[in-house]
């Protein structure tokens, strides 16, 4: 099972999630992709009317597809010598300290507002009504260590774009964005500052997975 990363022109990365390879792939990948796809659960109006909320705990309570997620995510970034994995809270620690443990790397907390104890350095970005804040410890990160960003999904790119402005005045070198799932639709890819990003698995135009 392998997810790519594929360069577009111009050097503008883009994703290639394990859907996008269903001809070359084996018949175990394509079970891996419907496997996934089966335990993610659509909650309409959640948290708020009109979003659907992807659900991932039944695949997290899946040992199989749990450490087949945890694979899948990890893989293209093997030989990038990861050194520390940051992971946005809260399913963005779940997956990552899972994908870090498989890379032999670190990890590094991006939390919500006021939840870490020591100095920190804080990120504001746009939600659609109103402002967010993330932050991280002001020590998680050395300058110059090799980074992946970590998160269950990328809707619009504010969370993951704020991330990487933190990793960024840490000085930590960004190797790429891993996600389980990209809304595609919401063109969130583009707040990743052309870094490169992998998707295991992406919404179609109805909001469902393809
Ligand atoms: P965004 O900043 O818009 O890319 O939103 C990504 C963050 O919000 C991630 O940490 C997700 O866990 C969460 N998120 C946004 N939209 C959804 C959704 N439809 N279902 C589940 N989580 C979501």
């Amino acid at each position: 099972m392998a997810t790519l990363i594929a360069q577009g022109s111009l050097g503008r990365a883009r994703s290639q999630s394990l859907s996008d390879r269903l001809a070359p792939v084996t018949i175990q990948e394509r079970d891996v992709i419907e496997r996934l796809r089966s335990l993610i659960r659509d909650v309409p109006d959640f948290p708020r009317p009109g979003i659907v909320f992807k659900d991932i705990t039944l695949l997290l309570g899946d040992r199989t597809a749990f450490a087949a997620a945890v694979s899948a995510l990890a893989q293209p970034y093997r030989d990038r010598d990861v050194e520390i994995v940051a992971g946005i809270e809260s399913r963005g620690f779940i997956l990552g300290g899972a994908v870090a443990d498989r890379l032999g790397a670190g990890f590094a907390l991006v939390r919500k507002e006021g939840r870490l104890p020591s100095t920190r350095i804080s990120q504001s970005y746009t939600l659609e009504y109103g402002e967010a804040v993330v932050e991280m410890h002001a020590d998680a990160i050395q300058p110059g260590q090799r980074v992946l960003i970590v998160d269950d999904l990328l809707a619009t790119g504010g969370t993951a774009g704020a991330a990487a402005a933190l990793v960024d005045r840490l000085g930590g070198d960004i190797v790429g964005f891993a996600f389980l799932i990209e809304l595609s639709a919401l063109g969130g890819s583009a707040a990743l500052g052309g870094r490169p990003y992998t998707a295991l698995l992406r919404t179609n135009g109805d909001g469902g997975i393809a």
